[in-house]
Order: C-alpha cells, then sequence, then structure tokens
C-alpha cells in the first residue's frame, strides 16, 4: 500500500518573547489528532531535531535586525506558505513601542556603551521583508484559532480570520460596556477572535490582535470623550500595541498629503 506523506511543518522563532510557540504546545496538548495529520520537522521550543524540508511554515517574532533579512528569505525559499504567529509577526508586536524613539537612543539606554556593538531597527512585521499567506493575530495567539487555521490549511482552505470589532463578540456575550463606567477599551477598533475575553473579566481591550482594516478612532475618541476619558488616555494605550499600525498610517497620511 502506498503511504502518503504528511504535510511537513516548521516553527521559527525572531524577535518575540516565544509565548506563542508555548501556546502552539498547548494547543496540540488538547488536539493530539492534529499531531497524527502533519509532521512537525523544525521547532526549537519543543524538539531537538531539525530540517529544511517542509512546506508551511510557522514565524513567530518580528523583523528587528539586519541579519533577520537573510534568514526569512531562506525560510520564504523553502516553504509554499509562510504563516506569521503572533502579533511581534504580523505588526511588530509590544516591540514597535521603541519605533517612537530614535534608535541609536532606544541601543544606548537599554545597552549603554556595549550599545555600539548592535544595529537594531525599528521593530517591523516579517510581512515587510517576506509575502505572507496569513497570520494568526494576537498576543499570545489564541490555541482554538491556532487550530482551526491550521486544519483548514490543511484542507486548502483560507483560515479565517475576523475583520471586525472585538464589541461585536462582547456585545453577543451580553457584556455590560466598560466605557459606560469611565473605563478605557480599544474593543471598538480591535480585530475580534479572541471571544472578548478581557472585557468580559473586566479589564479594556488592549488591542493585542491589531487594528480592523477600517478602525474608526475618531468615533472611539468621541465616545470616550462622552464618558469622561481623555485623548491622551487612548493614545497611552494605543501605544502598547498599535504602535506599528499608527506610526504606519501617521506617515502614509504624510505622504498621501
Ligand atoms: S506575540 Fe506576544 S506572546 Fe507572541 S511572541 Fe510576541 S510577545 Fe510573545
Ligand atoms: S467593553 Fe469594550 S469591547 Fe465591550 S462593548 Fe464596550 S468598548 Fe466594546
Ligand atoms: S480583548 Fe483585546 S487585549 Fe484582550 S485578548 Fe482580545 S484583543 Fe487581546
Amino acid at each position: 500500500m502506498k503511504t502518503v506523506s504528511k504535510p511537513r511543518i516548521a516553527f521559527f522563532d525572531f524577535t518575540g518573547c516565544e509565548g506563542c510557540q508555548l501556546t502552539v504546545i498547548d494547543s496540540l496538548q488538547t488536539h493530539p489528532e492534529l499531531l497524527g495529520a502533519v509532521e512537525i520537522v523544525n521547532f526549537r521550543e519543543a524538539m531537538s531535531e531539525k530540517s529544511d524540508h517542509y512546506q508551511i511554515a510557522f514565524v513567530e517574532g518580528g523583523y528587528t535586525r539586519p541579519e533577520d533579512e537573510k534568514r526569512l528569505l531562506d525560510i520564504r525559499e523553502r516553504a509554499s506558505m509562510v504563516i506569521a504567529l503572533g502579533a511581534c509577526a504580523h505588526l511588530g508586536g509590544v516591540n514597535a513601542l521603541r519605533n517612537w524613539q530614535p534608535q541609536a537612543e532606544v541601543r544606548s539606554y537599554v545597552y549603554g556603551e556595549s550599545g555600539k556593538k548592535y544595529t537594531p531597527k525599528p521593530a517591523q512585521p516579517i510581512e515587510r521583508i517576506i509575502p505572507i499567506d496569513g497570520f494568526i493575530p494576537g498576543c499570545p495567539i489564541d490555541r482554538e484559532e491556532f487550530i482551526q487555521v491550521v486544519t483548514r490549511l490543511l484542507q486548502n482552505r483560507q483560515p479565517r480570520i475576523p475583520d471586525y470589532p472585538i464589541c461585536v463578540e462582547c456585545r453577543l456575550k451580553e457584556n455590560a460596556c466598560l466605557l459606560l463606567s469611565g473605563k478605557c477599551c480599544l474593543g471598538p477598533i480591535t480585530r475580534a477572535g479572541c471571544g472578548a475575553i478581557c472585557p468580559t473579566y473586566g479589564e479594556g481591550c488592549e488591542g493585542c490582535r491589531g487594528m480592523i482594516s477600517t478602525p474608526n478612532i475618531s468615533g472611539l475618541k468621541f465616545a470616550m470623550n462622552e464618558h469622561g476619558l481623555s485623548e491622551a488616555v487612548l493614545n497611552e494605550k494605543m501605544r502598547l500595541f498599535l504602535s506599528y499600525q499608527l506610526i504606519k498610517s501617521e506617515k502614509d497620511g504624510h505622504d498621501r498629503h
């Protein structure tokens, strides 16, 4: 009987905390059937064996150093599909906070004199260097969404990543809106898919899944203002996860004018 080879999957890490890879390990423990459907050939966090032959590459972590470029291009050349895994790979993640400052200042603040040895770049999505075939947002990624994406890729179907705001999920859960009690929440501009977990537990959304494609930031400012929250509070909150998108849209705005 002819043996059908399983799709070969590889995981790679760039600049990030490796929390998304840990979430993958966690997902595989609750969905062991997936391990029967694929062959994992590269996953530094979980195994020592390595192979350069794979079809699907999941890349965690952002592009932050000149030497990342060659490695990313090499992964792209070998893989039929590249998926950005988590906020760092998808949108630069928390690391993009440093993009507001001159990089030389950041370097000397963090490393002092020895910073001269390093040549960091602003934190950017891997898509700045290579085309990607999909992304799984979040910091960290959502376990069930990871399983859904892999399952759909194996069935040659497009992963389903929502492009509507967290508020939709929050309202479906019948949560009381936090804005009404004077708490800042980025739900109206943030991509759904996590089940509005933070507002459900009484904390405003921090925007870890990134902004939807058409975020109404001025509408959110208006709503916050109506409930006694200042623009400064909103701006501060948006910086944690949305710095890359904010700086990019400012720059694109300048380029258009
Ligand atoms: S997205 Fe968050 S959890 Fe994932 S690697 Fe980056 S910092 Fe870590
Ligand atoms: S709590 Fe946040 S996510 Fe929920 S409805 Fe209000 S603004 Fe939207
Ligand atoms: S509610 Fe917001 S901050 Fe919390 S997990 Fe979802 S997207 Fe991330």
